[in-house]
């Protein structure tokens, strides 16, 4: 087979490997990696719908990482997708009622779907590092909406060679998903809360990835940043994997014969999830629909309805936070899709966005949207859904699976589809207990561990250990930091020893 090589997304020029690109990150003049060329799998849905979870996350990572051998590949599944998650099919698809069913995708370790691409990141970069012969430590900088934050500082904590700085949006997270991050074990982590929004962790985090003094002053020091955020293509494409995963389980349940097409409905912040969607299809996964749901945040709405972006808008803080987002980072990586994979043209919308906060596609570049349908929901809509899916499925819902059924029904109803309908299930409701109990009962006076509890009474669903071991852990992470300091602290965090 051939090895597929990457450029970036502003400059079409770059070639690199997959190991390297997993190791960088972000491409130096702000760009994404992007595969050159499609690759080739052979999709034998037949032998497929009896393959295990981690057989196929290694058929689609072969395809992708060629430069990783088949060994290495298996090697990196293997310690990913085991026993830290609760469950033996690792991503369980599951019957809602007839046609509709859930891809659970929060059975690892911290309990959201960001677990399905760091339980193996690390490892890819250990691996990347070692084959590009890099005897610099990796510094991993993350900004957090909540959910990769812990997930990554679970991945990389005290993972020799690295080290991991974790940014989050101060008040932006629920009561849980801070205390699973301040209470992280490890001697090469730290956690900070900043004071603004996911978009503000988000923007320090690539500013320093392009500050060059920063970056000589890390080489001095034997180190180097790499990103854990879903821009690496080492995130990116193990997500791919749970689609055509999906594919063989409807085949597999006889919810559809192979040939057969399924829609799939996927709540969106940064647009890594349904970008690997985008990519499964691309591989020859029957998908018809992709539907983009988002919340009170409907940047994307708005983007895939009139095909212009546009970032100047209030921010809204909602009951799915990992959905707060006003600049969604992997679009980029559709766009260039759309504008013919022309890096020039790309780049200048990158800038208008940059500078104005807009950019915007023509009619042509439009037709590249047709197999997308996007729509939001409110909070109310949110509280009801989960109301009424309990009520009548016995089926509970976190606030961000709620905002993707919510939106599926919608785009249900408008195409009276009769395909099954895949909602990717994106947290356990016990990672917002608040929310979720908030939808279903009066829950005045009670803390979220409270809530916990009641949530176990009424849903007789059991308490994740990610949950019961943070109830009495010590906070080990107390700083909250301005913006202006952000880099400061950075700089204090690459020249801190670690053991
Ligand atoms: C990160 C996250 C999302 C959004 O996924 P993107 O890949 O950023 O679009 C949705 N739900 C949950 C629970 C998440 O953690």
């Amino acid at each position: 087979m051939g090895q597929i090589l990457y450029t970036s997304t502003r400059d079409n020029r770059i070639r690199v490997s997959a190991s390297q690109a997993i190791l960088q990150g972000l491409s130096a003049e702000g760009g994404l990696f992007v595969p050159v060329e499609l690759p080739q799998i052979a999709l034998d849905w037949n032998t497929l719908k009896n393959a295990s979870y981690q057989e196929i996350a290694s058929l689609v990572l072969s395809a992708y990482f060629t430069d990783f051998t088949p060994e290495e590949i298996d090697l990196c599944v293997s310690a990913a997708y085991d026993a830290k998650f609760s469950h033996d099919q690792i991503a369980p698809l599951v019957k809602i009622k007839d046609k509709v069913l859930a891809l659970e995708l929060f059975h690892g370790p911290t309990i959201a779907f960001k677990d399905m691409a760091l339980t193996i990141l690390p490892h890819l970069v250990k691996t990347a590092a070692r084959k590009q012969n890099c005897d610099q430590d990796i510094v991993i900088l993350t900004a957090t909406s909540g959910d990769t934050g812990k997930a990554a500082l679970a991945g990389f904590a005290d993972v020799p060679g690295t080290k991991i700085m974790v940014l989050y949006p101060k008040g932006g997270v629920s009561e849980i998903q801070e205390r699973q991050m301040v209470t992280q074990l490890g001697d090469n982590v730290r956690v900070i809360a900043i004071e603004g929004n996911f978009d503000d962790a988000q923007t320090a985090v690539k500013e320093i990835f392009n500050d060059d003094q920063l970056k000589s002053q890390l080489e001095k020091l034997g180190q180097q940043f790499s990103s854990a955020n879903s821009i690496n293509i080492g995130r990116l494409m193990p997500q791919v994997a749970y689609y055509i995963w999906t594919y063989a389980q409807l085949i597999q349940q006889g919810e559809l014969q192979a040939g057969q097409a399924f829609d799939v409905t996927v709540p969106t912040g940064n647009f890594g999830n349904i970008l690997a969607a985008y990519y499964a299809k691309q591989l020859g996964t029957p998908i018809r629909t992709l539907v983009c749901a988002s919340n009170r945040n409907n940047v994307l709405v708005d983007f895939f309805k009139q095909g212009k972006y546009d970032r100047n808008r209030p921010f809204y803080l909602t009951s799915s936070p990992s959905m707060d987002i006003l600049v969604s980072s992997n679009l980029e990586r559709l766009v260039y899709e759309l504008v013919n994979k022309d890096s020039d043209v790309l780049a200048k919308m990158m800038q208008s966005l940059s500078d104005q906060g807009v950019y915007q596609l023509d009619r042509q570049q439009m037709n590249g949207l047709d197999s997308f349908y996007a729509n939001q929901a409110s909070e109310d809509q949110v509280a009801q859904t989960i109301r009424t899916v309990f009520e009548q499925d016995q089926y509970l819902l976190d606030p961000h699976t709620a905002v993707a059924y919510f939106v599926a029904e919608d785009y249900r109803q408008k195409v009276q589809s009769d395909l099954p309908m895949v909602v990717v299930s994106t947290a356990s409701p016990y990672k917002f207990p608040r929310s979720v109990m908030g939808a279903l009962e009066d829950i005045q006076g009670q803390s979220d561990f409270q809530l916990v509890d009641r949530l176990h009474q009424v849903s007789g669903l059991s308490i994740p250990t990610a949950v019961t071991t943070i109830l009495d852990a010590p906070i080990l992470h107390k700083s909250t930091v301005a913006k202006a300091q952000i880099k400061d602290e950075v700089l204090d965090f690459v020249a801190s020893k670690t053991k």
